[in-house]
Protein backbone atom coordinates (compact mmCIF):
# COMPACT_ATOMS: atom_id res chain seq x y z
CA UNK A 1 0.00 0.00 0.00
CA UNK A 2 1.65 3.46 -1.16
CA UNK A 3 0.37 6.86 -0.92
CA UNK A 4 -1.54 8.19 -4.32
CA UNK A 5 -0.28 11.24 -3.73
CA UNK A 6 3.17 11.20 -2.73
CA UNK A 7 4.31 6.99 -2.99
CA UNK A 8 5.15 7.12 0.18
CA UNK A 9 4.93 3.46 1.74
CA UNK A 10 3.90 2.00 4.88
CA UNK A 11 0.69 4.35 5.73
CA UNK A 12 -1.14 4.20 8.98
CA UNK A 13 -4.56 2.75 9.44
CA UNK A 14 -7.23 5.65 9.58
CA UNK A 15 -10.85 3.75 10.52
CA UNK A 16 -13.15 2.61 8.25
CA UNK A 17 -16.03 4.47 6.29
CA UNK A 18 -19.55 3.23 4.46
CA UNK A 19 -21.97 0.75 5.90
CA UNK A 20 -19.56 -2.06 4.10
CA UNK A 21 -16.84 -0.69 6.38
CA UNK A 22 -13.75 -0.26 3.87
CA UNK A 23 -10.39 0.43 5.36
CA UNK A 24 -9.48 3.87 5.20
CA UNK A 25 -5.60 5.27 5.48
CA UNK A 26 -3.66 8.07 6.30
CA UNK A 27 0.07 8.41 4.76
CA UNK A 28 2.75 8.84 7.80
CA UNK A 29 4.58 11.71 5.45
CA UNK A 30 2.10 14.08 3.61
CA UNK A 31 -1.12 13.40 6.19
CA UNK A 32 -3.54 12.78 2.66
CA UNK A 33 -5.85 9.91 3.67
CA UNK A 34 -6.90 7.40 1.25
CA UNK A 35 -8.47 4.20 0.89
CA UNK A 36 -7.61 1.43 -1.72
CA UNK A 37 -9.13 0.73 -4.78
CA UNK A 38 -12.85 -1.34 -4.53
CA UNK A 39 -13.06 -4.44 -7.28
CA UNK A 40 -15.96 -3.10 -9.22
CA UNK A 41 -17.72 -6.19 -10.33
CA UNK A 42 -20.90 -4.25 -11.90
CA UNK A 43 -18.04 -1.93 -14.20
CA UNK A 44 -19.57 1.50 -13.69
CA UNK A 45 -22.22 0.74 -11.06
CA UNK A 46 -21.83 0.76 -7.48
CA UNK A 47 -24.80 -1.05 -6.29
CA UNK A 48 -23.71 -4.36 -4.67
CA UNK A 49 -24.16 -7.90 -6.12
CA UNK A 50 -26.44 -9.68 -4.12
CA UNK A 51 -28.86 -6.73 -4.91
CA UNK A 52 -28.22 -6.30 -8.50
CA UNK A 53 -28.88 -10.09 -8.36
CA UNK A 54 -31.76 -9.74 -6.80
CA UNK A 55 -33.62 -7.26 -8.87
CA UNK A 56 -32.66 -9.14 -11.97
CA UNK A 57 -34.38 -12.46 -10.90
CA UNK A 58 -37.46 -10.39 -9.72
CA UNK A 59 -37.73 -8.82 -13.07
CA UNK A 60 -36.90 -12.40 -14.76
CA UNK A 61 -40.41 -13.88 -12.12
CA UNK A 62 -42.65 -11.36 -13.75
CA UNK A 63 -42.24 -8.40 -11.99
CA UNK A 64 -42.51 -4.82 -12.87
CA UNK A 65 -39.51 -2.47 -12.40
CA UNK A 66 -41.69 -0.15 -10.06
CA UNK A 67 -42.45 -3.23 -8.06
CA UNK A 68 -39.23 -4.70 -8.38
CA UNK A 69 -37.92 -0.93 -6.92
CA UNK A 70 -40.71 -1.16 -4.13
CA UNK A 71 -39.53 -4.67 -2.73
CA UNK A 72 -35.53 -3.92 -3.13
CA UNK A 73 -35.87 -0.16 -2.43
CA UNK A 74 -33.22 0.55 -5.35
CA UNK A 75 -34.43 3.67 -7.49
CA UNK A 76 -36.35 2.84 -10.68
CA UNK A 77 -33.52 4.39 -12.59
CA UNK A 78 -31.11 2.20 -11.03
CA UNK A 79 -32.82 -0.75 -11.84
CA UNK A 80 -33.02 0.41 -15.96
CA UNK A 81 -29.78 1.13 -15.89
CA UNK A 82 -28.38 -2.17 -14.41
CA UNK A 83 -30.59 -3.74 -17.01
CA UNK A 84 -28.73 -2.23 -19.92
CA UNK A 85 -25.94 -2.77 -18.57
CA UNK A 86 -26.50 -6.46 -17.29
CA UNK A 87 -28.26 -7.27 -20.44
CA UNK A 88 -25.26 -6.66 -22.69
CA UNK A 89 -22.94 -8.54 -20.20
CA UNK A 90 -25.86 -11.40 -20.32
CA UNK A 91 -25.68 -11.68 -24.35
CA UNK A 92 -22.09 -11.65 -24.24
CA UNK A 93 -22.14 -14.25 -21.93
CA UNK A 94 -24.49 -16.08 -24.25
CA UNK A 95 -22.39 -15.45 -27.54
CA UNK A 96 -19.34 -17.12 -26.00
CA UNK A 97 -21.25 -20.35 -24.44
CA UNK A 98 -23.83 -21.16 -26.49
CA UNK A 99 -21.55 -22.68 -28.79
CA UNK A 100 -20.95 -25.86 -30.34
CA UNK A 101 -24.23 -27.02 -29.57
CA UNK A 102 -25.02 -30.73 -30.72
CA UNK A 103 -29.13 -30.08 -31.10
CA UNK A 104 -31.60 -32.80 -32.92
CA UNK A 105 -34.96 -30.65 -33.39
CA UNK A 106 -35.16 -26.87 -33.40
CA UNK A 107 -37.98 -25.14 -33.48
CA UNK A 108 -38.21 -21.49 -34.60
CA UNK A 109 -41.55 -18.26 -33.90
CA UNK A 110 -41.54 -15.04 -33.15
CA UNK A 111 -43.30 -13.38 -30.30
CA UNK A 112 -45.07 -10.16 -30.39
CA UNK A 113 -44.43 -7.32 -28.08
CA UNK A 114 -44.40 -3.40 -28.59
CA UNK A 115 -42.05 -0.33 -27.23
CA UNK A 116 -43.41 2.84 -25.96
CA UNK A 117 -46.92 2.53 -28.27
CA UNK A 118 -48.74 -0.29 -30.85
CA UNK A 119 -47.56 0.51 -34.39
CA UNK A 120 -50.79 2.02 -35.23
CA UNK A 121 -50.53 4.70 -32.37
CA UNK A 122 -46.89 5.51 -32.83
CA UNK A 123 -46.70 9.79 -33.21
CA UNK A 124 -44.71 10.75 -35.99
CA UNK A 125 -42.10 11.94 -34.06
CA UNK A 126 -41.90 8.84 -32.15
CA UNK A 127 -42.09 6.84 -35.83
CA UNK A 128 -38.78 4.09 -36.01
CA UNK A 129 -38.09 4.94 -32.21
CA UNK A 130 -41.43 2.89 -31.05
CA UNK A 131 -43.94 0.46 -32.36
CA UNK A 132 -43.67 -3.31 -32.45
CA UNK A 133 -40.98 -5.86 -31.60
CA UNK A 134 -40.23 -8.41 -32.23
CA UNK A 135 -38.31 -11.58 -30.54
CA UNK A 136 -37.26 -14.62 -33.02
CA UNK A 137 -36.16 -17.25 -31.60
CA UNK A 138 -34.70 -21.14 -32.20
CA UNK A 139 -35.02 -23.76 -29.25
CA UNK A 140 -33.26 -27.23 -29.20
CA UNK A 141 -36.57 -29.00 -28.58
CA UNK A 142 -34.66 -31.88 -26.56
CA UNK A 143 -32.76 -30.24 -24.37
CA UNK A 144 -34.62 -26.29 -24.39
CA UNK A 145 -32.27 -24.52 -24.77
CA UNK A 146 -32.52 -21.62 -26.40
CA UNK A 147 -29.83 -21.49 -29.67
CA UNK A 148 -30.58 -18.36 -31.18
CA UNK A 149 -32.00 -15.31 -30.56
CA UNK A 150 -33.03 -11.85 -32.25
CA UNK A 151 -34.94 -9.13 -31.01
CA UNK A 152 -36.57 -6.33 -33.74
CA UNK A 153 -38.68 -5.61 -36.72
CA UNK A 154 -40.59 -9.00 -38.20
CA UNK A 155 -38.99 -8.73 -41.37
CA UNK A 156 -36.83 -10.57 -44.12
CA UNK A 157 -33.59 -9.24 -42.29
CA UNK A 158 -34.44 -10.84 -38.82
CA UNK A 159 -35.51 -13.99 -40.60
CA UNK A 160 -31.73 -14.16 -41.98
CA UNK A 161 -29.98 -13.03 -39.05
CA UNK A 162 -31.86 -15.73 -37.08
CA UNK A 163 -30.77 -18.37 -39.39
CA UNK A 164 -27.38 -17.81 -40.06
CA UNK A 165 -26.43 -17.20 -36.42
CA UNK A 166 -28.50 -20.54 -35.21
CA UNK A 167 -26.08 -22.59 -38.09
CA UNK A 168 -23.19 -20.90 -36.75
CA UNK A 169 -23.86 -22.51 -33.37
CA UNK A 170 -24.42 -25.57 -33.95
CA UNK A 171 -21.88 -28.56 -34.60
CA UNK A 172 -24.89 -31.57 -35.63
CA UNK A 173 -27.02 -31.98 -38.51
CA UNK A 174 -30.97 -30.97 -37.39
CA UNK A 175 -33.98 -31.05 -38.08
CA UNK A 176 -35.56 -27.97 -38.03
CA UNK A 177 -39.43 -26.82 -38.15
CA UNK A 178 -40.51 -23.05 -38.37
CA UNK A 179 -44.12 -21.65 -38.98
CA UNK A 180 -45.19 -20.71 -42.14
CA UNK A 181 -43.53 -17.21 -42.02
CA UNK A 182 -42.42 -16.66 -46.04
CA UNK A 183 -39.36 -15.38 -45.67
CA UNK A 184 -37.73 -18.58 -43.29
CA UNK A 185 -37.37 -21.23 -46.04
CA UNK A 186 -34.86 -18.77 -48.30
CA UNK A 187 -33.15 -17.71 -45.49
CA UNK A 188 -33.21 -21.37 -44.02
CA UNK A 189 -31.11 -22.22 -47.64
CA UNK A 190 -29.19 -19.71 -47.10
CA UNK A 191 -27.88 -20.68 -44.10
CA UNK A 192 -27.66 -24.07 -43.99
CA UNK A 193 -27.48 -25.10 -47.88
CA UNK A 194 -28.28 -29.04 -47.75
CA UNK A 195 -27.39 -29.66 -44.97
CA UNK A 196 -30.77 -29.87 -42.51
CA UNK A 197 -33.65 -31.14 -42.31
CA UNK A 198 -36.65 -28.93 -43.06
CA UNK A 199 -40.30 -28.62 -42.87
CA UNK A 200 -42.69 -25.50 -42.20
CA UNK A 201 -45.84 -25.82 -39.85
CA UNK A 202 -48.15 -23.58 -41.32
CA UNK A 203 -51.23 -22.95 -38.84
CA UNK A 204 -54.43 -20.93 -40.04
CA UNK A 205 -56.87 -19.35 -37.50
CA UNK A 206 -59.78 -17.79 -38.31
CA UNK A 207 -60.36 -14.41 -40.11
CA UNK A 208 -62.37 -13.24 -36.78
CA UNK A 209 -60.83 -13.36 -33.12
CA UNK A 210 -64.21 -14.25 -31.35
CA UNK A 211 -63.47 -11.89 -28.74
CA UNK A 212 -60.32 -8.93 -28.13
CA UNK A 213 -59.72 -11.51 -24.84
CA UNK A 214 -59.52 -14.89 -26.69
CA UNK A 215 -57.14 -15.74 -28.71
CA UNK A 216 -58.42 -16.38 -32.66
CA UNK A 217 -59.73 -20.11 -33.55
CA UNK A 218 -57.41 -22.95 -35.29
CA UNK A 219 -58.38 -23.98 -37.82
CA UNK A 220 -55.93 -26.11 -39.52
CA UNK A 221 -51.91 -27.00 -39.43
CA UNK A 222 -50.28 -28.14 -42.65
CA UNK A 223 -46.96 -29.70 -42.71
CA UNK A 224 -44.46 -29.38 -45.97
CA UNK A 225 -41.42 -30.37 -45.98
CA UNK A 226 -39.09 -28.17 -47.77
CA UNK A 227 -35.42 -29.71 -47.83
CA UNK A 228 -34.04 -33.33 -46.81
CA UNK A 229 -36.11 -35.55 -44.67
CA UNK A 230 -37.37 -34.57 -41.73
CA UNK A 231 -39.34 -37.19 -39.73
CA UNK A 232 -43.18 -36.23 -39.60
CA UNK A 233 -43.27 -37.11 -36.11
CA UNK A 234 -40.93 -33.82 -34.74
CA UNK A 235 -42.64 -31.47 -37.18
CA UNK A 236 -43.50 -29.36 -34.95
CA UNK A 237 -43.59 -25.81 -32.99
CA UNK A 238 -45.05 -26.68 -29.58
CA UNK A 239 -42.45 -26.35 -27.78
CA UNK A 240 -41.25 -22.97 -28.84
CA UNK A 241 -44.56 -21.78 -28.41
CA UNK A 242 -44.43 -23.37 -24.73
CA UNK A 243 -40.92 -20.95 -24.49
CA UNK A 244 -43.13 -18.02 -25.83
CA UNK A 245 -45.79 -18.18 -23.58
CA UNK A 246 -43.06 -18.77 -20.70
CA UNK A 247 -41.62 -15.51 -21.49
CA UNK A 248 -44.97 -14.02 -21.66
CA UNK A 249 -45.51 -14.80 -18.23
CA UNK A 250 -41.93 -13.84 -16.62
CA UNK A 251 -41.50 -10.30 -18.31
CA UNK A 252 -43.51 -8.42 -17.47
CA UNK A 253 -43.15 -5.96 -20.67
CA UNK A 254 -44.67 -8.69 -22.67
CA UNK A 255 -47.64 -8.88 -20.68
CA UNK A 256 -50.51 -7.63 -22.77
CA UNK A 257 -53.35 -5.25 -21.84
CA UNK A 258 -51.45 -3.63 -18.95
CA UNK A 259 -49.35 -1.10 -18.71
CA UNK A 260 -46.23 -2.91 -18.16
CA UNK A 261 -44.76 -2.49 -21.40
CA UNK A 262 -41.35 -1.58 -22.70
CA UNK A 263 -40.73 2.46 -22.90
CA UNK A 264 -37.78 2.15 -24.50
CA UNK A 265 -36.18 0.00 -27.37
CA UNK A 266 -32.80 -0.91 -25.98
CA UNK A 267 -34.02 -1.77 -22.61
CA UNK A 268 -36.34 -4.28 -24.00
CA UNK A 269 -33.43 -5.93 -26.00
CA UNK A 270 -31.75 -5.59 -22.78
CA UNK A 271 -33.77 -7.24 -20.91
CA UNK A 272 -34.54 -10.34 -23.33
CA UNK A 273 -31.05 -11.00 -23.38
CA UNK A 274 -30.62 -11.14 -19.69
CA UNK A 275 -33.88 -13.16 -19.62
CA UNK A 276 -32.33 -15.76 -22.19
CA UNK A 277 -29.48 -16.24 -20.41
CA UNK A 278 -31.19 -16.68 -17.27
CA UNK A 279 -33.23 -19.05 -18.99
CA UNK A 280 -30.23 -20.73 -20.18
CA UNK A 281 -28.11 -21.35 -17.13
CA UNK A 282 -29.66 -20.52 -14.05
CA UNK A 283 -33.64 -21.39 -14.57
CA UNK A 284 -33.86 -25.45 -13.31
CA UNK A 285 -36.67 -26.56 -16.30
CA UNK A 286 -39.67 -28.43 -14.10
CA UNK A 287 -39.19 -31.23 -16.63
CA UNK A 288 -35.74 -31.90 -16.99
CA UNK A 289 -34.62 -31.21 -13.33
CA UNK A 290 -31.42 -29.09 -14.53
CA UNK A 291 -31.22 -26.30 -16.53
CA UNK A 292 -31.44 -26.30 -20.28
CA UNK A 293 -27.32 -25.51 -20.46
CA UNK A 294 -26.68 -28.85 -18.52
CA UNK A 295 -29.02 -30.97 -20.37
CA UNK A 296 -27.14 -29.86 -23.58
CA UNK A 297 -23.78 -30.16 -21.98
CA UNK A 298 -22.56 -26.08 -21.94
CA UNK A 299 -23.10 -26.07 -18.14
CA UNK A 300 -21.75 -28.02 -15.63
CA UNK A 301 -23.47 -26.79 -12.61
CA UNK A 302 -27.23 -24.06 -12.41
CA UNK A 303 -25.76 -20.92 -12.46
CA UNK A 304 -26.83 -18.35 -9.88
CA UNK A 305 -27.98 -14.94 -10.84
CA UNK A 306 -24.95 -13.71 -9.07
CA UNK A 307 -22.38 -15.64 -11.21
CA UNK A 308 -24.13 -14.78 -14.51
CA UNK A 309 -24.19 -10.68 -13.31
CA UNK A 310 -20.75 -11.67 -12.89
CA UNK A 311 -19.73 -13.30 -15.90
CA UNK A 312 -17.98 -11.94 -18.92
ZN1 LIG B 1 1.64 10.85 1.14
Amino acid sequence: MTCPKCAHANPKRFGTYGARKIQRYRCRDCGATFSPAQPKPLGRHTTPVEDASRAMLLLCEGMSVRSVSRMTGLHKNTILRLTRTLGDKAANVFNATVRNVSACQVECDEVWAFCGSKMKNVPPDKRGVWGDVWTWTAIDAETKLIVSYRVGPRSPRLAYDLMIDLASRLSTRIQLTTDGLYWYPHAVERAFGIDVDYAVLAKRYAETPQGRYSPPRLISTTKEVIRGNPDPAHISTSFVERQNLTMRMCLRRFTRLTNGFSKSMAHHAAMVSFYFAFYNFCRVHQTLRVTPAMEAGIADHVWSVAELVQAA
